[in-house]
């Protein structure tokens, strides 16, 4: 392939409003050192589905070289977001900002068809409301406790669905009783620190026990927790798709929010939505009523594993006798950068062993919306991530982000393995509460 993208007179084919920053394209030395760790190289070895081949085409659009048609879109479309490409890179290629400056061009310039459109808007609109996704509850317990879900699955009738809503259909969490939070607790013994928490959306409204969880921790670690009712979602999917403007009012209303409970640190056990407060400056980067504030929120915003690698262990830590495969979510070890600390936590507790995934730095094909409107792709991503968890005969995967949580309990699943997937923070609640794993899946 010429790496020197062609000079031409032509007009750009982005948009004046933040196109990807030629500098920032311009620090790629082609030297390759992305390709073995990006899963869409990975799985089809095409130039252009790597990291190298994608910055090429943006620099071929800005240059006017190409126009953005659906053959161009398809490699971004099929670009997961995950950021294993940044790691890798000894030039320091800021991908993420190239990545989410050329999904939003592609929303804002080229069409999409119908079902494509309602697709899409079917997700941002009711995956960013917690009152919507709570109003799923209901007709999904029906749906998974009748043994509908078993009938349905069973008789095949799901074959007759389009490949999308059968994508949904497979990720759908068992469904438990809701664990509340309360909008402050307060902290076990002397108090050493004021947390806000991020409760999420999927989080919040279908993972309560794993916010349930974090609060117990920081509780017992000597954390008084605030959790505002007020909060919305953080905006971390429609960043994910190209939707620059709802990203923009929703880390508007989070900074709002959050700056009202005068906490030191915001705690995100989501990584999707850790990643993405972290880069609030950025993201409000044009508006002067906020620039400021939202740097200084983001920088207040840590993962729980960060914040507990802070705090000297305080509460006792009972043995669990687990042997646990920890996966990393890429927006936990490649967008933050936090890698040590949830392993670190997980060490910590007596008894429990760590078993290392092959292939860490490849994505489990979860990746914001990615298994929703990619889902052919997410699913082998998937399945080879099931292949490398079976040889590792480990009680539970663990992880940080709730889309990984419900990609790989899907993959296990397909795949025959009966081993729960956990966030990281229920296995040290339970062993701070001297609970056994079991008392996990209820
Ligand atoms: S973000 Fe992930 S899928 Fe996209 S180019 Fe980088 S490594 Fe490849
Ligand atoms: S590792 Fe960085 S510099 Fe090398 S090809 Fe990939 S993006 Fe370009």
């Amino acid at each position: 392939m010429n790496n020197s993208p062609p000079n031409s007179n032509k007009a750009s084919a982005f948009d004046a409003h933040h196109p990807p920053s030629n500098e920032l394209i311009e620090k790629c030395v082609h030297c390759g050192f992305c390709l073995p760790v990006c899963p869409t190289y990975v799985l089809w070895g095409q130039e252009m589905d790597s990291p190298r081949g994608r910055l090429y085409l943006m620099k071929l659009a800005a240059d006017g070289a190409v126009e953005m048609n659906s053959n161009w879109v398809s490699h971004f479309d099929s670009c997961l977001g995950c950021m294993a490409c940044m790691p890798a890179c000894p030039s320091g290629v800021d991908y993420g900002k190239l990545i989410e400056a050329t999904r939003a061009q592609i929303e804002r310039n080229t069409p999409r068809s119908s079902a494509e459109k309602f697709h899409r808007r079917f997700i941002l609109e009711n995956f960013t409301r917690p009152d919507r996704l709570r109003r799923m509850r209901l007709p999904l317990l029906i749906y998974q406790k009748t043994g509908l879900q078993a009938a349905v699955r069973g008789l095949g009738l799901l074959n007759l669905l389009p490949k999308k809503l059968q994508a949904m259909e497979a990720l759908l969490p068992k469904l438990r009783r809701r664990e509340a939070v309360a909008e402050f607790t307060p902290a076990a013994g002397t108090k050493r620190r004021r947390v806000g928490l991020l409760l999420g959306c999927v989080q919040r409204e279908f993972f309560s026990q794993v916010n349930a969880a974090t609060v117990r921790v920081l509780t017992a670690e000597g954390c008084e927790v605030v959790a505002p009712r007020a909060q919305s979602c953080c905006g971390a999917l429609p960043v994910h798709a190209g939707e620059e403007a709802a990203a923009v009012e929703f880390a508007k209303k989070t900074i709002d929010t959050f700056e009202q409970a005068y906490v030191d640190t915001v705690v995100t056990n989501a990584a999707g939505c850790g990643s993405n407060v972290k880069e609030y400056g950025h993201l409000l980067r044009d508006d002067p009523a906020y620039v400021a504030r939202a740097r200084k929120f983001a920088a207040k915003c840590k993962d729980i594993s960060e914040v507990l690698a802070e705090l000297q262990p305080r509460a006792t830590r009972h043995p669990l006798k687990l042997r646990v495969a920890f996966h990393d979510s890429c927006h936990l070890q490649n967008a933050q950068g936090v890698r040590a600390q949830p392993r670190a936590l997980l060490t910590g507790i007596p008894g429990l062993e760590l078993a290392e995934i092959p292939e860490a730095p490849i994505c489990c094909g979860s990746a914001g919306i990615f298994n929703l409107v990619q889902p052919d792709t997410a699913k082998t991503l998937g399945d080879r991530k099931a292949d490398l968890i079976a040889p590792l005969n480990a009680d539970v995967v663990a992880t940080g982000n709730p889309g990984c949580i419900l990609q790989m309990q899907s993959a296990l699943t397909r795949h025959g393995q009966k081993m729960p997937v956990l966030h990281f923070i229920q296995l040290l609640d339970a062993s701070l509460r001297g609970k056994s794993i079991d008392s996990l899946r209820r």
